[in-house]
């Protein structure tokens, strides 16, 4: 059956029309699903009883079920949701003080295969559809009973490579019908799919585009990210400074400190090179060790010489708070945990 939370306002329009229904029931939809945010059809009190009736046979609202969930001392909720077909997939929510931040997967697995990456080695099954990325937002708003203000795709999976369902979703997220959460209150998060960050760059949403660098150069970045084999840097550079040149929108460039590997100050200086003039932000991020993984955490003292380097050489450049550590907090963590159990 289909998933009624799958269509954005207008495709919704669509398919009432096809079921013999007027196109503004959608809207009154729309409202009940994201805004009143209720759980079955015969709670949407103002559509006949045939409406809800001919909803039933031919829509699934698809209401996860929890797993797991975790609590870190620092507030971080990482849960791990039944995505009804056997499959799980986890959610991280983030709690700041401007509000809540939602983290969401965008496919089960992950066919990319960053070395420093809880998910490399789950298998990748397949992409999550539009209904079940917006699914993740709902259940925690639920389940927590909060409004979350800020959503990143930097869960599990290259939103990328999910495109279209990561493009419909942010249509169903930014809708003022729907969960009425501002683009600039979205982030995506890329390996580095040159050919779609030239696609989104013609869409016309105002989100913010994260590009997971990591590496400055492309021997050390094929090392711990495959893609950039496919993608090397020159490409994605002019890829990146495209993207800013059509949406006039900050990137955002994460870069993972590995001791030994990509933080001293050569590297710093390499970056500054390849960032120098653009629209840019760094966000310096302490690289969460995982199981077997070949890269450890850079020290406190040499993250924060990285970051005042950048900074005084003219590149804007933040340390990501570490949120989660005592809970598997990486992507991918949790749920590497759990098939192993
Ligand atoms: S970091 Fe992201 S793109 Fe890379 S393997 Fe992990 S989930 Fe996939």
């Amino acid at each position: 059956m289909k998933n009624i939370k799958d269509y954005d306002l207008e495709e919704l329009k669509n398919e009432l029309k096809q079921i013999g229904e007027k196109p503004f029931r959608a809207e009154q939809i729309f409202k009940w699903l994201y805004q009143d945010k209720v759980k079955e059809f015969d709670e949407m009190t103002n559509l006949s009883l045939q409406l809800r009736e001919k909803l039933k046979e031919n829509y699934t609202m698809c209401n996860y079920k929890i797993l797991k969930k975790q609590k870190s001392k620092d507030g971080t909720i990482k849960y791990l949701f039944d995505v009804l077909d056997g499959n799980a997939i986890e959610t991280v929510l983030m709690s700041y003080h401007h509000g809540y931040s939602l983290c969401v997967s965008s496919q089960i697995g992950c066919k990319m295969g960053c070395k420093f990456c809880a998910s490399t080695g789950i298998n990748f099954i397949r992409n999550l559809t539009s209904g079940e990325i917006v699914e993740q937002i709902l259940a925690v708003e639920q389940d927590e009973n909060i409004r979350i203000s800020n959503i990143v795709f930097m869960g599990i999976g290259e939103p990328l490579d999910n495109y279209d369902n990561v493009v419909n979703a942010i249509r169903i997220i930014n809708n003022q019908k729907g969960l009425s959460i501002g683009a600039r209150h979205i982030s995506i998060s890329t390996s580095g799919l040159v050919p779609k960050i030239y696609k989104l760059a013609e869409e016309n949403i105002q989100c913010t585009l994260s590009i997971s660098l990591h590496a400055s150069n492309n021997e050390k970045r094929s090392s711990m990210m495959p893609v950039n084999n496919r993608y090397p840097i020159e490409e994605l550079m002019q890829a990146c400074k495209d993207y800013i040149k059509k949406t006039n929108r900050r990137i955002s460039f994460e870069y993972a400190l590995a001791k030994d590997n990509n933080d001293n100050l050569d590297d710093a200086k390499e970056l500054i090179k390849l960032l120098k003039g653009m629209l840019c932000h760094v966000n310096l991020i302490p690289i969460n060790k995982i199981e077997n993984g070949q890269f450890d955490k850079s020290s406190n003292e040499n993250i924060m010489k990285f970051r005042d380097f950048l900074n005084d050489h003219g590149i804007v450049a933040t340390i990501r708070r570490e949120l989660g550590s005592d809970i598997d907090a990486a992507c991918g963590q949790l749920r590497r945990k759990n098939l192993k159990q």
